[in-house]
């Protein structure tokens, strides 16, 4: 494989997506010498066909405000790769979103599903329609209207979508209602479902605490562990909640989070009673996160992100190019020690090679994130035999993937001097799984 072709030939057919160019480049630096192993995969342009989706379905949807007039947004589901399992990924509901960053998600949530040793091929999907300042009826006729393009692709043994930006308990649960009266069928066809309807248990806190796993594994390379280490936790939504749970949980101290306005410091750490009223206000009452600095009279940073802020560790948790170069030198020159990501593809490829060459342990949110998805897969299983486990059950197995997800990438990624490279265990050890699936079904 020659990855700068490969990515040349991407950049020609596919221009204007630089998400999907980005994610590419990643993976083919990664395992272009793992590749070039086994001469049977460029023969079989395996490379190729495992960067270019399966297919995609873009469509529109209409749908009436509260005033009456007729809005138009976009819907779109990636169906990337279902070489180990069924499509799987989840759906984002954001002003952002185009066809780009859907590709880039997609792309990488092959390789995450695959590290998660569940059966899951890779998807994502969306609308570029933005829950934010919608009222509940506006948000549940857009996710009706949604449904009715989207039903026809997906199936319960095809393609099984999930929450992701913008999209979370509510969103899915009129997803889910409009699927079930579209094909007079009550099947797991969504994960992230509520308790009552086929949901998992510990789905809701799965990204964010499998994050603080595989920070926990990384930290025990070290001999260290999360007790008295302070976090800097950027978001407020789902992931960064149930990551702050967790810190907490194991002795951390968590001294921001931030929401798209701006960030809060609190230098006294974020408690227990303080997380609870950041997930009335967000969960409950859609707020910003300038609201809590108001309440409990601290520093509130409009426009800006936390990364200049003192800390141990890093916890990047609301959005894909968060951290750059700049940030990431701030967050060296403070004396961050590891840098996990909860988000999807945060860092820049600049801020990525800062972390390495400081050498401080940095986990990818391919790896750090799975734990979303692995409970998702927990998910399917528990519809598949008609039975819910425990929440001590799910946790447990959530564990067992995390410790696994991150045994894999120090055998794929451990470097001559020591040094894990994580980037390139997650993307090999993704990788060479698909790779062998894809070349054991022929050429379809
Ligand atoms: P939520 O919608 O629950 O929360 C997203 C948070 O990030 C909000 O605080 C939001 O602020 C902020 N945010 C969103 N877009 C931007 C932006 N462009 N700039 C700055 N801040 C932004 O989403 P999740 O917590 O589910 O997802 C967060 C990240 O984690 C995403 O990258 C997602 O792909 C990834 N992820 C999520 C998984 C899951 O299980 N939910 C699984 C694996 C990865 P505001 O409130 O202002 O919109």
């Amino acid at each position: 494989m020659n990855a700068q072709k490969v990515l040349a030939d991407l950049q020609r057919r596919f221009p204007n997506e630089p998400e999907y160019h980005q994610a590419v480049e990643e993976v083919l630096s990664t395992i272009e010498e793992e590749y070039n192993k086994h001469p049977e995969f460029d023969k079989a342009n395996l490379i190729e066909r495992l960067c270019i989706p399966d297919r995609v379905f873009q469509f529109r949807v209409n749908w009436m405000d509260d005033a009456g007039n007729i809005r138009t947004n976009m819907g779109y589901r990636i169906q990337h790769n279902n070489a180990i399992g069924p499509y799987k990924g989840g759906l984002r509901f954001h002003a952002s979103v185009n066809l780009s960053i859907l590709k880039f998600l997609a792309f990488e949530q092959t390789f995450k599903n695959s590290l998660t040793t569940l059966p899951m091929g890779g998807a994502k999907g969306g609308s570029d329609f933005s829950p934010r300042g919608k009222s509940n009826a506006e948000v549940m006729r857009f996710c009706q209207s949604f449904m009715l393009e989207l039903w026809r692709h997906i199936g319960p043994d095809t393609d099984v979508p999930a929450g992701d930006i913008g999209v979370g308990g509510r969103e899915i649960g009129y997803l889910f209602g409009t699927y079930k009266k579209l094909t007079h069928e009550f099947s797991g066809i969504l994960t992230g479902k509520g308790l009552e309807y086929g949901g998992s248990l510990i789905r809701p806190e799965a990204t964010g605490y499998g994050n603080i796993y595989f920070l926990t594994e990384m930290l025990k390379t070290k001999g260290m562990d999360l007790k008295g280490k302070t976090c800097l936790v950027s978001g407020s939504g789902n992931v960064a909640q149930y990551t702050m749970e967790k810190v907490l949980e194991l002795g951390g101290k968590v001294v921001t989070c931030s929401d798209s306005d701006g960030y809060i410091y609190d230098p006294d750490g974020i408690d227990r009673e303080k997380l609870d009223y950041i997930m009335e206000l967000k969960n409950l009452y859609r707020g910003r996160i300038r609201e809590y600095a108001e309440k409990y009279g601290c520093k509130y940073v409009a426009g800006a992100r936390p990364w200049g802020e003192k800390g141990d560790i890093a916890l990047p948790s609301a959005t894909q190019n968060e951290i750059d170069e700049y940030d990431a030198k701030k967050l060296i020159a403070n004396g961050v020690i590891a840098v996990s990501e909860g988000a999807n593809m945060p860092s820049t490829p600049e801020a990525i090679r800062v972390f390495q060459q400081a050498k401080i342990l940095y986990a990818p949110g391919k790896a750090a994130n799975a734990g979303g998805v692995s409970v998702s897969g927990l998910e399917m299983t528990q519809n598949s035999i008609r039975l819910s486990w425990t929440a001590q059950e799910v946790d447990e197995k959530l564990k067992g993937i995390m410790k696994s997800i991150h045994e894999a990438c120090v055998k794929y990624g451990t470097e001559a001097d020591g040094y894990v490279n994580y980037v390139k265990g997650a993307n090999v050890a993704g990788f060479m799984k698909v790779a062998k699936a894809m070349m054991a079904q022929g050429t379809i």
